[in-house]
């Protein structure tokens, strides 16, 4: 069942979103407020002016009159002029100053006129003066408090009457942009929470489909594949969630295909009959099969345990896989060597695999196979021995008979008995010799002098080379001359070597050399310039029995077992041995061997 993601927390984007928003929402709201208010405030005492100037204008048609009488013929309708600013001011709630040409203040609704010092350098009189009106904010000298003035010039005939100035309290004005102010701040307020709360479920419908993505990438990231988006719309979420809804069937379905194929490999690994093991580098287990946990010296764990992630010697006992470790650390390939674990054989194939740094070794159980080896090796063994003593006897007899007969023919007949006899006793002695190297658990080391051991087994030749005339060349170089070996088998490897390429040499050469190799290891080389061997046999010369040309080995009294013996003795020895040969010009056995085994 695919589970889609419906409740998510919220994120901080969604907090980053709305507090973005509601700082622009109070800063713009900010600004507004106070540009407005600027303006308001702005156009409201330039409306105050014109307003006063009005009120001045109109007032100007009551005062005239009196200043015309003032400035033509001087009666004294000062007090007259005085009581209407005085009347007018207290009607209309401004104060109302009527001030002559040269600045003398004539009336006031305030004060009285003889109190007051003299007006002409007043601004707003200097500025009607100049302008025909004027209106200036200023702090009044007279009252003591900041007010707001209008000054027109009243004059008749372009004769300049006197001044009439109307002015406000400061105060007022103040009082009345309060007001304004405090309104204006509440509609903002108003508005700007309007605007939060909108941009609060804008930013939530903008970050919801934002978190619930996250939630479902965070899941499909986890490994649960069953996730899937539930946004509808058609927009970009719409469409960014099919895609990864598209995305997380895509993965199950290919999650689901590996599982089985898992499961399936798996299954197939626990069921093979060879024992399996997967290990790291450490020795600790990864995987084992059943076939594993079957052998003989795996301890199974109790309960609900199991053996991976456990150290294989905690699990296998009397198995020492150590050495494949090294080796693979060393040098990581695959290799195969036998291994006993309890009383059974097996044959362990390992292989590294590098991007996991892991060993796979797969355990074949040999030990029937070895068991048939055993007691054939035994019965040849066996049987050579029994046939070893009648033969001898049979040897010796046909030998004295030869020496009695005198008849051509029988002694013909005899001969052909001997002969036969001696390959028959080669091959029994070879065959004892094979199954002494098999059976031989330790080997007997001792230093063997090579000069003295080739000048030796030279002797044991030296008739044959002659008869055939062979150049007989022997050398071993300063370094080369001593080697901890099995002296016996030692012996058997040069005597094999020399005595085939003294019997596949017709004329020429035969050269025995012994020099260092690298540090500690002793190359040995015996090279002949025989008959050769054809390339299509050099891979099966080491095996037992196995001869190129029979007749001409039956001749040459060969036996087809000389070579195996040199390879078995060679692997005793932890050496290699390696075959070039050149039909009709010669074959060459190099052979190497550790100075100290
Ligand atoms: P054999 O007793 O027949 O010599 P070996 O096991 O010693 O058996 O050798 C196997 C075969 O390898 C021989 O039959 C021979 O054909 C070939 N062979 C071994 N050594 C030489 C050599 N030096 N020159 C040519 N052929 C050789």
């Amino acid at each position: 069942m695919n589970s889609p993601v419906k409740k998510v927390r919220f994120y901080p984007t969604f907090f980053k979103f709305f507090l973005c928003n509601l700082v622009l929402i109070f800063l713009l709201s900010g600004c507004i407020f106070f540009f407005s208010f600027k303006t308001l405030k702005g156009f409201y005492l330039r409306q105050l002016e014109s307003d006063m100037k009005k009120v001045a204008l109109s007032l100007s048609d009551i005062f005239l009159p009196y200043m015309e009488k003032m400035s033509a013929a001087p009666l004294n309708v000062q007090p007259e002029i005085n009581r209407l600013a005085k009347k007018y001011g207290k009607r209309l709630k401004i104060r109302i100053t009527v001030i002559a040409p040269d600045g003398t203040v004539w009336g006031d609704s305030e004060r009285s006129p003889q109190t007051m010092e003299n007006h002409a350098n007043r601004p707003e009189i200097k500025g009607a003066l100049k302008r025909q009106s004027a209106s200036i904010l200023r702090f009044s000298a007279t009252l003591q408090r900041y007010m707001l003035y209008t000054a027109i010039l009243i004059s008749k005939d372009k004769k300049p009457l006197g001044y009439l100035r109307v002015s406000i309290f400061v105060k007022d004005i103040n009082e009345l942009l309060e007001r304004l102010k405090k309104q204006l701040f509440e509609l903002t307020i108003t508005l700007s929470l309007i605007a939060s709360l909108i941009a609060l479920v804008f930013s939530k419908s903008f970050s919801n489909p934002l978190a619930l993505v996250m939630k479902a990438v965070s899941d499909i990231a986890k490994g649960n594949f069953k996730t899937r988006i539930n946004i509808q719309s058609q927009d970009e979420w719409g469409q960014l969630a099919r895609h990864l809804n598209e995305m997380a069937q895509k993965l199950e379905d290919l999650f689901n295909e590996l599982s089985l194929e898992r499961k399936e490999l798996k299954s197939i690994m626990e069921r093979i009959q060879a024992g399996l093991l997967v290990l790291d580098l450490e020795g600790r287990i990864i995987f084992c099969n059943q076939s594993f946990k079957l052998f003989g010296g795996v301890q199974l764990p109790r309960g609900n345990d199991t053996l991976e992630g456990r150290f294989y010697w905690e699990v296998l006992r009397g198995a020492d896989l150590n050495p494949f470790l090294q080796k693979i650390r060393q040098k990581p390939g695959n290799y195969l060597e036998e291994i006993t674990i309890k009383s059974n054989i097996y044959l362990c194939s390992t292989t590294y695999m590098k991007r996991r740094k892991q060993l796979v070794l797969i355990f074949h159980d040999i030990t029937p196979l070895k068991e048939i080896q055993r007691v054939k090796r035994d019965l040849v063994a066996n049987v050579s021995h029994e046939l070893k003593t009648p033969l001898t006897a049979i040897r010796g007899f046909v030998e004295t008979l030869l020496d009695m007969e005198e008849e051509p023919d029988k002694r013909h007949y005899l001969e052909i008995i001997e002969r036969h006899t001696k390959r028959l006793d080669n091959i029994i002695k070879d065959l004892l010799i094979l199954s002494d190297l098999e059976n031989k658990k330790e080997l007997n080391l001792e230093k063997v002098n090579l000069p003295k051991l080739i000048n030796e087994i030279q002797t044991l030749f030296i008739s044959r080379i002659k008869k055939k005339g062979l150049l007989f060349v022997t050398e071993v170089a300063p370094g080369a001359e001593e080697i901890k070996a099995d002296a016996f088998q030692l012996e058997q490897l040069f005597f094999n070597l020399i005595d085939n390429a003294i019997k596949y040499t017709p004329k020429g050469k035969i050269e025995v050399k012994v020099t260092p190799f690298g540090e500690d290891k002793i190359k040995i080389i015996v090279s002949d310039s025989g008959i050769g061997i054809p390339q299509e046999h050099l891979p099966y010369i080491f095996e037992r029995f196995y001869v190129v040309n029979k007749s001409r080995s039956r001749k040459s009294g060969g036996t087809g077992l000389g070579l195996s013996i040199v390879k078995h003795i060679v692997q005793i020895h932890k050496g290699e041995i390696k075959v070039r040969s050149k039909l009709g010009k010669g074959t060459k056995f190099v052979v190497v061997l550790p100075k100290r085994l």
